[in-house]
């Protein structure tokens, strides 16, 4: 159903999460609070989530990295706690400053190899945007290109980024995205790129898609070059709706704020980040520090990732009894954070959710 923001997972698919649940009926889950308002939004979270009754347990963890040579490496209980529970819950992490540190969040997809990031927009009734109806999915390719995090000066004033595109790569996140168009029963997908100039990189993706898209007979396939894209996304987005768009990382970071743009902010934007193994679910936002310890947080993006992630796991019952509860809240507006224009407090707007499940 596209009412979901993630795919209804079929019986077996279901099985493929392969999480276990203890011995009193819960699933254990691993937090990562994160830094900034991480904490605030997390606790949000915890609170509907115990009122709605979901089956889960959480194990808040640590990732504060360190450098050893030369490398940034989070804490071996963390990475336990993920590959033990197969799905975690993450708030934002701040990149850490200071030289040899890589992005945090980029360890941590590495390290899980998460290869796909499931990024929808969804507009939300009540909440007035310029557009009305906009229902996007946006899947990222996340291990490599522009990130490859591969970068050296050549001479003085002249640097190097190498943009790394891989078959193998391009093939997981295409596979996987003709496969979440199938679960979700969307009918296209669209592979965006620029093989245009970037004939080499952006040219093996685009081939390994069109090679792909054969085995996909029920899929129509099709691509579009970023640019135009862009242009047609904010003249009229609705014809994107009964699509999955799949790209390259960089591609994917920047029109996926440009969709959150288009329904009302980073404040109400999920992402799923998915491996073979684990998956981690995550706002796009970050950890907002101007913000950060006021109470003024708006923990909708991180609720939704949370839904994302019971959709995952096959807990549809209560994804869909807590979406419905914020969607309420969001349309009635009378509870909203400032980030949408009200005057609630992050715990007040937690509170009306509470009360309209
Ligand atoms: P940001 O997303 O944290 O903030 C951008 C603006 O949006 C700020 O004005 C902030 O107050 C507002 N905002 C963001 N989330 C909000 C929410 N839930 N409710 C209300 N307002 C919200 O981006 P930034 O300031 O560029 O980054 C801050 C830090 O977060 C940096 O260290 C960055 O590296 C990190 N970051 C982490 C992630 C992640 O963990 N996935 C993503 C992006 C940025």
């Amino acid at each position: 159903s596209q009412s979901r923001f993630y795919a209804v997972p079929a019986e077996d698919k279901v099985a493929k999460f392969k999480g276990t649940k203890g011995n009193d009926g819960k699933f254990t889950v691993t937090l990562i609070e994160g830094d900034g308002i991480g904490p605030e939004i997390s606790q949000s979270v915890k609170d509907i989530f115990s009122a709605a009754g979901v089956p889960i347990k959480w194990e808040s963890v640590d990732v504060t990295p360190t450098l050893k040579d030369g490398k940034t490496v989070i804490p071996d209980e963390a990475i336990e706690s993920v590959t033990k529970n197969f799905v975690a819950l993450k708030g934002p992490l701040a990149t850490p400053i200071g030289k040899g540190h890589v992005s945090l969040n980029l360890t941590l997809r590495r390290t899980f190899n998460l290869f796909a990031n499931v990024r929808p927009c969804k507009s939300i009734a009540g909440y007035k945007t310029p557009y009305d109806g906009v229902d996007t999915v946006l899947i990222r390719e996340n291990t490599e290109g522009e990130y490859s995090g591969i970068e050296h000066v050549v001479v003085d004033g002249v640097v190097q980024s190498i943009k790394l595109i891989t078959k193998d790569a391009s093939e997981r996140v295409l596979k996987f995205a003709f496969q979440y168009a199938e679960d979700v029963g969307r009918k296209k997908v669209r592979a965006v790129h620029k093989a245009t100039i970037m004939k080499m990189s952006d040219g093996l993706f685009l081939s390994t898609a069109r090679d792909l898209a054969k085995n996909y007979p029920k899929i129509e396939f099709d691509a579009e070059l970023l640019d135009n894209t862009c242009l047609k996304m904010v003249t009229d987005p609705t014809p994107y709706n009964d699509k999955v768009l799949v790209m390259p990382n960089l591609y994917g970071d920047i029109l996926s704020d440009l969709c959150a743009g288009l329904i009302g902010g980073l404040g109400l934007t999920p992402s799923g980040n998915i491996g073979d193994e684990c998956s981690i679910f995550e706002a796009v936002h970050g950890s907002a520090p101007d913000i950060a310890g006021k109470g003024l947080a708006n923990p909708t993006a991180l609720l939704l990732s949370s839904i994302m992630m019971l959709q995952h796991m096959g807990l549809n019952q209560y994804a869909d009894k807590i979406q419905t509860a914020i969607f309420k809240v969001l349309a009635e507006g009378k509870t909203i954070t400032g980030d949408l224009g009200g005057k609630a407090k992050t715990h007040e707007y937690a509170e009306a959710v509470v009360k309209a499940m």
